[in-house]
C-alpha cells in the first residue's frame, strides 16, 4: 500500500501522529506540504518592499524548518514534495500522480481549516483515495474532557483538575516514526522539484533564525535550555526583562516540537515535585483548553464574543478610535511598558504573556477600543498566532471571554510597570531614550520634575510621548462603557 503523508502544523519527522500511522501500515510513504496560496495571499496586502516582497516570520520560520525536513528525508532516499498553490487542488492531484491509497493529515480545529480538509476529503473520495486524520497537536480534543454532566467546560480550573485526573502514560507516548529501509520512497519524476524559494512566493527572509533557531533542531535546542531553568519558572514567568518563560510558543505553533514531548517532560517534574514544572504544565493545559473551547464554538472564528452580551458594548470610532489604535500600535502611547512592549512584537514577533495581558487591557480598557482590533493586529505579528489561544487571549483580557478577568478588574499600566518591571530594564531595553530616568521615573515619566527629564535629555512630546489617556479617566469611562454588560447579567 502505498501513502501520502501532508504536513500542515505539525512540521517535524518524529512523534508525529499522522506520520506514524502510515509508516505502521504502508509500504511506501512519501511526505508533502504545501505553500497554500489561500493562506499566504492575504498576508501580502500590505507592506510590501520596494520589489514587492513581503515581511512575514512566520513564511520565512516555516520555510527554514522545511529545510531541515527536507533535508532529513533526502538522507532517507525520499525528500520533500513542496509545492506553492491550493492545497484544494495540490493535494488530490500530488495523491493521483503517487497513486496512494490514504492521504495522512493530523487535526487542525479551525472553521476555515476543517472547512478545506472536507473540500479534499470529497476530492480524494472521487478519486478512490481516503483521507485520513489523526489527533496530534493537543493531548485531548473537542469532547474528551467533559463535566460530570458530560458538558464542555467553559472555566479553565476545574477543566484542568479532569484534564490532569484523566492524563494516562498512553496519552503522552511518543509515536514511532521510524522507516524501514526504502519506506520513504524516491519522488517520481513529474513531481520533483526543489523546495520553491522565498522570493518566488512573494516573501523576503527576516532574519528570524538569529533569535529563533528553526525547526525542530531549533526547537530542541530551546527546549534543552529551559529544561535548565524550569524549576524557576513560577519565580520568573511574569518578568519580561528575565529569562523565565520557555519561548517555545512559536515552535509548538507549527509542530516543530510536540506537544506529547513537552507534556512528559513537565509532568514527570511536577511528580518529582517541581512547582515551576506544575506551573509550566497549567501553561500548556491553556492552551489545550482554548483549543478545546475553539472546537466547540467555532463562532469564536468569526469574531463573535464568548459572552454575547459582550457584543453590545459601544467601542470607540472614528477617526479618533484610528488615532488612539495606531499610536498603540507604533508603541506611543506615552505609557512606557506599553510601548516597549509593543516595540517588542514589532521587533521580534514575540511579546511576553505578562505583556499581552498589559497592552490587551490598556487597549480595551483605558483606550476603548474593541478587542477584536487588538486580536488582528496580532494575528498579524505574532510570531506564534494561534487563533485559539489568542482569541482566548483578547476576550480574557476584554472580559468577554470564557473564565475572563471580570469588567471591572482594570490594569493599571502603571503599577504593572513598577512591580513587573521594577528597575525598567525591559522598558529600556526598547526605549533607550528612557534610558537615563531613574527606577522610579520610567514608568511614568510625565510625573518626573523637569529638572530629572531636562537631566536625562528629555523633552517630552519631543523624545517620548505624553501619555495619549489619563489611566484614572479612562477607568471611569470604562466602567461606564461596560455598565451594559452590568445590566445584562
Ligand atoms: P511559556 O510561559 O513558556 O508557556 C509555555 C507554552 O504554554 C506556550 O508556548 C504556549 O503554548 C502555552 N501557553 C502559555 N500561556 C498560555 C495562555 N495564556 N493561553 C494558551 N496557551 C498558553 N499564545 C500563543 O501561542 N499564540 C497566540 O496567538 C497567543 N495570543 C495571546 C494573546 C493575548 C492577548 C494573551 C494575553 C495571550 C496570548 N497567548 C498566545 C498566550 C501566551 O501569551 C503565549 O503562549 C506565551 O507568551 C508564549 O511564550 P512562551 O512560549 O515563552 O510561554
Amino acid at each position: 500500500k502505498k501513502a501520502l503523508v501532508w504536513l500542515r502544523r505539525d512540521l517535524r519527522l518524529y512523534d508525529n501522529a499522522a506520520l506514524h500511522h502510515a509508516l505502521a501500515n504502508n509500504d511506501q510513504v512519501w511526505v508533502a506540504f504545501i505553500f497554500d496560496t489561500d493562506i499566504l495571499e492575504p498576508l501580502r496586502t500590505e507592506g510590501l518592499d520596494e520589489n514587492g516582497l513581503s515581511h512575514d516570520r512566520r513564511v520565512d520560520f516555516i520555510w527554514q524548518g522545511l529545510q531541515q525536513i527536507d533535508k532529513e528525508l533526502r538522507k532517507q532516499g525520499g525528500g520533500l514534495i513542496a509545492q506553492f498553490g491550493k492545497s484544494t487542488t495540490c493535494i488530490p492531484k500530488i495523491a493521483e500522480i503517487l497513486g496512494v491509497n490514504t492521504v495522512y493529515v493530523n487535526h487542525d480545529y479551525e472553521p476555515l481549516a476543517i472547512a478545506r480538509d472536507g473540500t479534499i476529503a470529497r476530492s480524494l473520495e472521487k478519486l478512490g483515495i481516503e483521507l485520513e486524520s489523526f489527533k496530534d497537536q493537543v493531548i485531548f480534543e473537542k469532547k474528551e474532557i467533559l463535566t460530570n454532566s458530560n458538558a464542555v467546560f467553559s472555566i479553565f480550573t476545574p477543566y484542568k483538575n479532569n484534564w490532569l485526573k484523566t492524563l494516562q502514560e498512553k496519552h503522552i507516548a511518543a509515536y514511532e516514526c521510524t522507516p524501514n529501509k526504502d519506506q520513504l520512497a524516491e519522488i517520481p519524476k513529474a513531481l520533483q522539484a526543489p523546495l520553491p524559494s522565498l522570493e518566488s512566493m512573494g516573501f523576503t527572509p527576516t532574519g528570524i533564525e538569529t533569535y529563533l533557531p528553526p525547526g525542530s533542531e531549533g526547537g530542541q535546542h530551546f527546549l534543552e535550555e529551559f529544561l535548565h531553568r524550569i524549576d524557576q519558572y513560577q519565580i520568573g514567568r511574569d518578568f519580561p526583562a528575565i529569562k523565565g518563560v520557555s519561548y517555545l510558543s512559536t515552535h509548538l505553533r507549527f509542530g516543530m516540537l510536540s506537544i506529547r514531548g513537552l507534556v512528559r517532560e513537565a509532568h514527570r517534574r511536577m511528580l518529582a515535585g517541581s512547582m515551576g514544572a506544575t506551573i509550566w504544565l497549567s501553561e500548556l493545559i491553556w492552551r489545550d483548553f482554548y483549543f478545546m473551547i475553539l472546537a466547540n464554538h467555532p463562532r469564536l472564528a468569526e469574531g463573535a464574543a464568548f459572552k454575547p452580551d459582550y457584543d453590545n458594548i459601544k467601542w470607540e470610532s472614528g477617526a479618533h478610535a484610528q488615532k488612539l489604535f495606531k499610536a498603540w500600535c507604533d508603541g506611543k502611547t506615552g505609557y512606557p511598558l506599553v510601548d516597549a512592549a509593543m516595540h517588542q512584537l514589532n521587533q521580534s514577533g514575540y511579546m511576553h504573556n505578562r505583556l499581552r495581558m498589559v497592552v490587551a487591557s490598556f487597549l480595551t480598557k483605558d483606550l476603548g477600543i474593541d478587542w477584536r482590533w487588538g486580536e488582528a493586529y496580532f494575528a498579524k505579528h505574532l510570531n506564534d498566532f494561534e487563533l485559539s489561544s489568542n482569541n482566548g487571549g483578547w476576550q480574557w483580557a476584554s472580559s468577554s471571554g470564557c473564565d475572563a478577568q471580570p469588567y471591572f478588574r482594570i490594569f493599571n499600566p502603571i503599577t504593572q510597570s513598577q512591580k513587573f518591571d521594577p528597575e525598567g530594564k525591559f522598558i529600556r531595553r526598547y526605549l533607550p531614550q528612557l534610558d537615563q530616568l531613574s527606577k522610579k521615573s520610567i514608568h511614568a515619566p510625565w510625573e518626573s520634575g523637569h529638572i530629572e527629564l531636562e537631566a536625562a535629555g528629555i523633552l517630552l512630546g519631543r523624545d517620548y510621548p505624553l501619555p495619549i489617556v489619563n489611566h484614572d479617566e479612562a477607568r471611569k469611562k470604562t466602567l461606564v462603557r461596560y455598565s451594559i454588560v452590568k445590566k445584562a447579567n
